[in-house]
């Protein structure tokens, strides 16, 4: 199975499974390695996360836009605080903002050679 991410506002493809590092149950979002290039930009201005009540208090991320229509979709940590470092420098993409949707993968099927070819 092939599983692609998009944005459930535009259906833009923002990424696929191929890059998926883990799930980061604590802000409900999965985190990728990569994005479908140019499918999000950041903002310029890093954010500091300053609430309590949040697992990444002290972190600083730029927010993530989806390209096609803006809207937030996830953030890219430039540090985690306290939060997991492993997240640092990947994407993390918001599931409330995603569509996903499962490619089978097909099996093509095997051409006769003695079968006659239609130009
Ligand atoms: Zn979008």
């Amino acid at each position: 199975m092939f599983v692609v991410f998009q944005c459930r506002h535009c259906d833009a493809i923002v990424g696929d499974a191929t890059d998926w590092l883990k799930a980061v149950k604590d802000i409900d979002s999965i985190a990728l390695g990569n994005i479908t290039e140019g499918s999000v930009y950041v903002e310029k201005e890093p954010v500091r996360v300053t609430s309590q009540f949040r697992i990444d208090r002290g972190a600083e991320y730029l927010p993530l836009h989806c390209s096609k229509c803006d809207a937030v979709l996830g953030l890219y940590y430039l540090s985690t605080g306290r939060f997991d470092d492993d997240l640092r420098n990947s994407y993390l993409l918001h599931i409330s903002e995603l569509k996903s949707y499962q490619i089978p993968v097909l099996r093509m099927p095997s051409v006769d050679p003695g079968s006659p070819q239609k130009a």
